[in-house]
């Protein structure tokens, strides 16, 4: 087992002290700079440092930074939630650790969706059911892992299966 343990920092951004979610930073007990490129091939980073390693990339709407002796994840409900992340990212470094000798290594960033394509797959009527104004408001905040398709109730089983594969291939949920 590559990581073992971290101690958390829960805190609050300064400069919003009003914001509700909380930013948590664990400090690893093992350095795991080693695994993240194969980490970052399983997971699709959307940016990737090579000299020290680090990648960045989204789940569930959080931005999730790895780097070998920390990790960083924003907007959190709480520390729980932050206690459940890092226990699903700990089972992934060490899963990627193990089958490190099965997988090629990832040095680059993976290609992020684009919101003119996510567009393309929506009705593009505008018809609010999803809570957003518009489609294209729909579309910005899928690109970035906040929306999936099954948040979109007006589309076809068809059309939503189709969204969700091209988000799947972002390393995204459909
Ligand atoms: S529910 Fe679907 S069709 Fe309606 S605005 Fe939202 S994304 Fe567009």
């Amino acid at each position: 087992m590559l990581l073992k343990s971290w101690s958390t920092e829960i805190t609050k951004a300064a400069c919003r002290p009003e914001a509700r979610t909380v930013h948590c930073v664990a400090r690893l007990a093992q350095n795991i700079g080693e695994v993240i490129p194969y980490l970052n091939a399983v997971l699709g980073g959307y940016t990737y440092v090579k000299e020290p390693p680090s990648m960045t990339f989204r789940n569930q709407g959080k931005l999730i930074s790895v780097h070998g002796d920390h990790i960083a994840i924003n907007a959190l409900r709480d520390a729980g939630e932050a206690e459940k992340i890092l226990k699903w990212l700990q089972r992934e470094i060490n899963e990627a650790w193990e089958r490190r000798a099965e997988i090629t290594p990832s040095f680059q960033a993976t290609p992020q969706p684009q919101v003119i394509e996510i567009l393309r797959l929506l009705p593009k009527t505008n018809c609010g059911q999803c809570g957003q104004p518009t489609c294209t408001a729909f579309a910005a905040l899928a690109m970035k892992g906040h929306n999936r398709a099954e948040h979109c109730p007006a589309l076809s089983p068809t059309a939503k299966e189709q969204l969700a594969a091209y988000l799947t291939r972002f390393h995204f949920d459909g």
